[in-house]
């Protein structure tokens, strides 16, 4: 087995440097005798139809735009809604839905592979997140985000994850806040880090949705003890100084 991944746009959708993400994919499907090529596309490319694995990143809302254009010129809806696995963050993941409305009420059309909204909210969400994935397999997430929208879900979108820390989508499930959002086949959210370098599970998640198989844990003992240890640090407020 093979697997193509395809880092999309990292030219403009590159601020928080997400490809990172293609490298940890490739490294964990390396780590278990899977082979695979990452291919990069410029907004000067024309996409690939059939990589096992799409990965979009974040940007700011001119590079957003253009992104937007070229992903509308290609007609990239139906290879990005459920034929293959998709990592979309931030601006990446706005861009799966159907409008990003901004401050002054400007409609920008997303290339409507989810179905998610986005629409400027009162301020910018800045800082670090922790969030409980609402798929036990993927456990508790950590991210930066630095973000303008806010992100409303479909009623079929199931919320990636709950935010006990920052603000994620900035909009709320049954009453609690929700962060990215989580289809069979997409896996989108406001987290950079890389998010997959941060957190291996949600790499594992997508290895397993492109490979239809149940991988075989990779970290050590050691290695889990080191990310409790991190999340431990991470949940306490940053001391404050002077
Ligand atoms: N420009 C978008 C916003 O501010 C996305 C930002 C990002 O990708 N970090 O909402």
């Amino acid at each position: 087995m093979e697997l193509t991944i395809a880092v999309l746009l990292p030219d403009v959708l590159g601020t928080y440097s997400d490809a990172g993400n293609a490298v940890i994919l490739a490294e964990r499907a390396r780590r278990r005798g899977i082979a695979t090529q990452v291919c990069t596309v410029t907004i000067a490319d024309a996409p690939p139809r059939s990589a096992d694995i799409y990965v979009l990143g974040g940007g700011e809302d001119a590079a957003q735009q253009a992104a937007a254009r070229w992903l509308l010129r290609h007609r990239m809806r139906d290879e990005l809604a459920d034929r293959h696995a998709v990592l979309a963050v931030c601006a990446g993941f706005q861009l799966l839905g159907t409008t990003i409305t901004d401050r002054d009420g400007r409609v920008l059309e997303g290339v409507g592979a989810l179905d998610v909204t986005t629409s400027a909210g009162p301020r910018r969400a800045v800082g670090e997140v922790i969030a409980s994935a609402t798929v036990s397999s993927i456990g508790e997430l950590t991210g930066f985000e630095n973000h303008r929208g806010h992100t409303t879900l479909g009623p079929g979108v199931q919320p990636l994850a709950v935010p006990s820390r920052g603000t994620g989508n900035g909009t709320r499930r049954h009453g609690r806040p929700t962060e990215g959002a989580l289809t069979p086949t997409i896996v989108g959210t406001y987290l950079h880090g890389p998010v997959l370098a941060r957190n291996p599970a949600l790499a594992d998640h997508l290895l397993g949705i492109a490979t239809g198989q149940d991988l075989t844990p990779l970290d050590t003992p050691d290695q889990q003890a080191m990310r409790r240890a991190y999340l431990e640090r991470r949940r306490r407020p940053p001391a404050l100084r002077g």
